[in-house]
């Protein structure tokens, strides 16, 4: 369903060659309908630009991305934007503080759609959400006309979330979404992510700086050195994979970065 053919980055091609970086090097990714595939790799080694040039954040230099075999290499970020449902790191980048949970969830469901249709708070809408808000298990059903400005960056990641996948999208991206949160909340969203991609049966790719998380969650696990995936592992080969394996294997090498040592212990 997607598909990345020979996709090369570099960033600041036109410095002189030691400025210059190699973010993705040659990649060739094929992702499968309904792949959940986690991404670990050391900090740099390209795994933001992986997803950056699915989105049309940046386009690639060589090579072509597909989705359900249309060329989108060049498709505007806006235009693509309809297909994919993305999270990020920071709490506050995926709702708009100033508004409430309705109003943000109104928003998300407005996106993506055509213009001719009502703009307007319908009974309908705000049974979906409390229905969504629900299943969330935070009790932020009851406060929906609250700013979301007001609430905590784990509650703010769980409704991004549900906005993100709103309007199913082919494909969720999730950039290490839950890195800003303490432990305990971030167990909570990834549960939360796991449920919803389950639930709707999301084609998903999740950047996470956790090995752990990266063993746990999904079917399939890529790991990034250099820009190249050095390790793609998928289904029974990944549920038998271990961190004590994954260390063992790269532990000579500089591929796993320190923090992801320190989590691993
Ligand atoms: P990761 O997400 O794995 O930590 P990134 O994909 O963000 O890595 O970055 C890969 C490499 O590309 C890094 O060396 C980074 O400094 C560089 N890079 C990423 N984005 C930009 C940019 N917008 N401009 C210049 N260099 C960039
Ligand atoms: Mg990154």
């Amino acid at each position: 369903m997607l598909e990345l053919k020979n996709v090369t980055k570099v960033f600041n091609k036109d410095q002189n060659i030691i400025d210059r970086k190699v973010a993705l090097d040659n990649l060739t990714i094929t992702v499968e309908d309904g792949d959940f595939i986690t991404v670990i790799g050391s900090n740099g080694s390209g795994k933001s630009t992986f997803l950056n040039i699915v989105t049309g954040m940046h386009i690639a230099d060589i090579g072509n991305v597909f989705l359900d075999g249309i060329d989108i290499t060049k498709m505007k970020q806006y235009k693509r934007a309809k297909y994919m449902g993305m999270v990020y790191q920071d709490p506050m980048q995926g709702t708009a503080s100033n508004m409430s949970i309705l109003e943000n969830m109104e928003m998300a469901l407005k996106r993506g759609k055509r213009k001719t249709l009502r703009w307007g708070f319908s009974a309908k809408n705000r049974d979906l959400f409390i229905s969504l808000l629900k299943k969330l298990d935070l009790g932020l059903e009851k406060r929906m006309s609250q700013k979301v400005g007001l609430l905590s960056g784990g509650q703010r990641q769980a409704i991004t979330l549900l906005m993100a996948t709103l309007n199913s999208p082919k494909l969720l991206l999730l950039d290490e979404h839950t890195a800003a949160l303490d432990p305990k909340t971030a167990k909570t969203v990834l549960e939360i992510s796991e449920k919803i991609i389950q639930d709707e049966k999301l084609t998903t790719i999740m950047i996470t700086h956790n090995m752990k998380d990266a063993i746990k969650y999904g079917n399939r696990l890529l790991m990034f050195n250099e820009g190249k995936v050095i390790l793609d592992v998928r289904d029974e080969e990944k549920k038998n994979l271990t961190i004590e394996k994954l260390l063992q294997k790269f532990s000579s090498t500089d591929v796993i970065s320190s923090d992801q040592l320190v989590l691993a212990k």
